[in-house]
Parts: C-alpha cells; sequence; structure tokens
C-alpha cells in the first residue's frame, strides 16, 4: 500500500506547536494552484509503513551485493557517526568562516588526502555524483582550450567500454563523441586512437576509466594519454571505481589531467537509490585557474575562502555534499595509509577468487589471466545451449539472497553479468555465492523451466520488463 492511500485526514500533525508569529499570505504569484498532497500519518504508521519498504528491498546489509561497478562495499557504522556530530550538522554554510574551522578543516584533509591518491594538484569537492563530476571535468578542459584560444576542440574520445555517463555527460558540455572500438582483449586499441588522433585539432581530449568496466587494467595507459596528448588532447580520468588501485597507482602517473573520483562507491559512503553522493574533481596545475565553488586557502584554524582565477562557477551550492564528505574522511582516516592499498588489494583478490571458481563453469568475457576489481561473466554460450539469458540467472540468485550482478554492460558483452565483490565480504560469502552461481547453471541444463519463473521467494515476483519500458507510471495520480 502507497503512503498516500495510508493517509487520514488530520493524523500525526499535532507534532506542531500552535503558530504564534502573524500568518502572512503568499503573493498570489507564488502560491500553488493546486492542493498539496501530504501524506497525514501517525509517527508510528510511517515508521511501520518505512521498516515494511526495507524489508522489500535488498541492501548491502541484507546480504551479498556483486553489483559490477557499483562498489557495493559494507559502510563502517563510525562513519555515520561522525556525521551526525552536532558540530557538522548543526552549522549554516552561510555563516563566518571563523565559526566553520574545523568543517573547513574536514574539507582541506579530504581535498589533500584525494589528491594524493589520484596524483592531482587541486580538487572541488563539489560535485555531487560521478556524472556531475564528469560534466565538471570535461567543462575544466573545454575552458581550458578556451583559454588557448583553441575554440575548434569541441571532439571527446570515448572507448566503447565507456560507461553511459561517459558520452552523455559529453554532449551535455556541447562536445562531439567519437566512439572508439575496444580490441578482442577488451583493451583501447591503441592503432586506432592514433589514427583519430593524428594531426587532429579538434580532440578535446579523451575519457577513460582504467581498470576499465570489464576490469581490466590497460597495459598501454601511458601510450594512451601521450598520444592525446600530442595532439592537444587533454585525458579524463573516470575514477568512479578507483577500489582497484587506491594507494597502487595514481591517475596522474598514467598522464591523466583531470579525474572525478565516486565517494559513494570507493569512499565507503552509502549510495542506490538515489542517496546523496559525491563526486569530487581533482586537476592538474594547468587546470587549476578554472575549478568550481570556493577554494579554501591559509592553515589550520585560519582558513579562508577565496575562488579561482577563472572559475568556472557553481557546480553546486556551497560545499557539496558535505555530510557524505565527512564520512568518506572518516572512511580514509581509520584506513590511513596502509589501509587503504590493503583494501584495494583484497577488492582485487576477491574479485580473483570468484573469477577463478566460477570459470570452472562459466565464461568469462575476455578470459584475464588476472581481473583487477571486477569481471564478466559472458552468459552467451549457456543462452544458446539451454536458452537462459543472463537475466534469468539474476532473478536465480534472487531466491537465494543475493543481489544480482550488473546486467547487459558493458555493451560489448551481450549476455553480461559483470561482478564485483569488493574486499569487505569475507571467503565464506563468497564460498557460499560460488556454489549458488554454479547450482543455477547446472539448473539451466536440468531445469530451465525453474530459471525463467525464478523469482518466487521476493515480495515482488517476474516483472513484466517490457511492460515498465512502454508503459511505465511514474506518479501516483490523486
Ligand atoms: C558509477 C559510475 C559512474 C557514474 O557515477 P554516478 O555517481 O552514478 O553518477 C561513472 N563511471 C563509472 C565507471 C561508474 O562505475
Amino acid at each position: 500500500m502507497l503512503v498516500f492511500e495510508k493517509s487520514r485526514p488530520g493524523r500525526g500533525i499535532s507534532a506542531l506547536p500552535a503558530c504564534d508569529v502573524d500568518i502572512v499570505a503568499i503573493p498570489e504569484k507564488d502560491a500553488r494552484e493546486s492542493e498539496l498532497h501530504l501524506p497525514e500519518m501517525a509517527e508510528v504508521d510511517i515508521s511501520r509503513h518505512y521498516t515494511e519498504l526495507a524489508k522489500k528491498a535488498h541492501g548491502v546489509n541484507d546480504g551479498f551485493y556483486p553489483l559490477g561497478s557499483c562498489t557495493m562495499k559494507y559502510n563502517p557504522r563510525i562513519n555515520e557517526a561522525m556525521a551526525n556530530l552536532p558540530g557538522f550538522t548543526q552549522i549554516h554554510p552561510l555563516q563566518p568562516v571563523e565559526t566553520v574551522q574545523g568543517c573547513l578543516e574536514v574539507l582541506k584533509e579530504t581535498e589533500k588526502a584525494l589528491c594524493a591518491i589520484a596524483g592531482m594538484s587541486n580538487m572541488t569537492l563539489q560535485p555531487a555524483a560521478g556524472a556531475h563530476g564528469e560534466f565538471t571535468g570535461l567543462l575544466l578542459i573545454k575552458a581550458y582550450h578556451e583559454a588557448n584560444g583553441e575554440t575548434q576542440r569541441n571532439k571527446i574520445i570515448v572507448p566503447d567500454s565507456a560507461h553511459g555517463t561517459n558520452p552523455a555527460s559529453a554532449v551535455m558540455a556541447g562536445m562531439k563523441v567519437i566512439n572508439i572500438d575496444s580490441t578482442p582483449d577488451g583493451l583501447v586499441d591503441v592503432a586506432k586512437l592514433r589514427e583519430v588522433c593524428e594531426g587532429n585539432n579538434e580532440i578535446a581530449g579523451l575519457m577513460l576509466t582504467n581498470p576499465n568496466t570489464a576490469g581490466l587494467f590497460d597495459p598501454n595507459i601511458k601510450e594512451i594519454t601521450e598520444i592525446v596528448h600530442e595532439c592537444g588532447g587533454q585525458c579524463y580520468y573516470d575514477g568512479a571505481n578507483l577500489n582497484a588501485i587506491m594507494g597502487w597507482a595514481r591517475p596522474g602517473d598514467m598522464g591523466f589531467d583531470c579525474v572525478h573520483i565516486n565517494l559513494h562507491k570507493t569512499f565507503s559512503t552509502p549510495h542506490a537509490c538515489g542517496g546523496p553522493g559525491a563526486g569530487p574533481v581533482g586537476c592538474k596545475e594547468h587546470l587549476a585557474k578554472f575549478m568550481p565553488g570556493a577554494v579554501i586557502e591559509g592553515e589550520k584554524g585560519n582558513y579562508t575562502l577565496s575562488k579561482a582565477e577563472a572559475s568556472l562557477g557553481e557546480m553546486k551550492s556551497f560545499f557539496g555534499n558535505f555530510t557524505v564528505i565527512v564520512k568518506a574522511l572518516t572512511y580514509i582516516k581509520m584506513l590511513g595509509k596502509e589501509g587503504i592499498p590493503e583494501a584495494s588489494l583484497n577488492a582485487v583478490l576477491n574479485a580473483n577468487y570468484m573469477m577463478k571458481k566460477l570459470s570452472e563453469k562459466y565464461d568469462i568475457a575476455f578470459n584475464p589471466a588476472v581481473c583487477m576489481h571486477e569481471f564478466i561473466m559472458d552468459i552467451g554460450r549457456q543462452a544458446k545451449e539451454t536458452g537462459i539469458t543472463a537475466m534469468d540467472i539474476a532473478k536465480g540468485l534472487l531466491d537465494n539472497d543475493i543481489h544480482p550482478p550488473t546486467m547487459y554492460f558493458p555493451l560489448t558483452v551481450h549476455e553480461a553479468l559483470m561482478a564485483e565483490p569488493t574486499e569487505t565480504e569475507s571467503k565464506e560469502t563468497l564460498d557460499n555465492a560460488i556454489e549458488v552461481f554454479k547450482s543455477l547453471y547446472d539448473l539451466a541444463y536440468n531445469d530451465a523451466e525453474v530459471l525463467h519463473n525464478a523469482p518466487v521467494t521476493t515480495p515482488v515476483t517476474r516483472l513484466d520488463e517490457v511492460g515498465a519500458a512502454r508503459n511505465p507510471i511514474l506518479k501516483y495520480e490523486f
């Protein structure tokens, strides 16, 4: 039942004290045209409503969640405790700077830590998500070319393995996308890249994820960034998935000029369902004068705020999603210099452990000797032999209390299941998941019908995917 259907007029409003100031009518031009439908419920019923909804969903606290390219690691409770401290919550961004020195220290420390991890010289914490960071980074690149009088540079190279947000952000930044196909090994086709770049003064730059969405680290990365630089382009690193390399390799050293980092993936702040995230953007010195938002200067206890010389302006109000940043800094400080690379090491170890065990039955896309943080199972052969698709396997996992891997992505693998176990899962959890995956493989050959009908144990069973796509009902009609 929807919250609106549970609403009863007059319920639950007793918590508000009687109004003790004059009531002022809102000017007609600002007034609502239709009635405001807010659900009216007692606190206990609201609490039960959301608890009921939570029981219908599968979160990291319910069970294994190997959703590729999303880094669904466990988010330590201490992050929440820190973010809830009154000093971080009972403040206003317009307070005089002398009164928020502690908060500015949090921002400055986070900037420094992320610069060290990414190999960048400057960092803005304003962007609210990865895609927002991509957009910010591309605007930096655009501003840089414009400042050099090279306004014709409006083409951005994006490999076909890229996350869908990459070409979308490029288009939003007013650029044209040049797609380049991957090699059969799933890597950037260096010869093709050279062909596109050589003597081309319209190249604004390249967007790349490394390791890419197939979990492969591109060994030609230095050559790739050099080719782009030689033709006058800039290199953008999609650092949404830093989980495989933090503390081991830095985008700055790979030759990238700017980068975004998803705090709501690698740095353990909760995500999914559109909750607040953060996609800080780092850059090297030559792009720093274009950075958006407030620039924090000075020393601990005496921080001041200024603007970059040729600032892009504001990418978001004030300082971005501040409490998300507090959580990420808590995570970084808790792990420290030793813990950060160890987390990556274990993320890669867990992915390889699963990949090796599952390769006994499943085909692994690109069949790498080792993967990084994630790997892709290719269900193509099974689909031909049994009629079972990646979707059916995913639905079967739901009946086993496992969240499915990412499906049908990247587009370079047609029946893809992309699994990213992360470092926070125990060997027992991985072993159980491996057993489940293997049993579903056998089920496809022994009793495909059961898989076609899965899931049967979840609050909602097989959905009408086509209907949902063709005739979506996106709002409640009163
Ligand atoms: C998640 C992800 C993004 C987008 O991040 P959002 O915060 O969802 O906007 C971009 N690129 C890659 C590789 C990702 O995994």
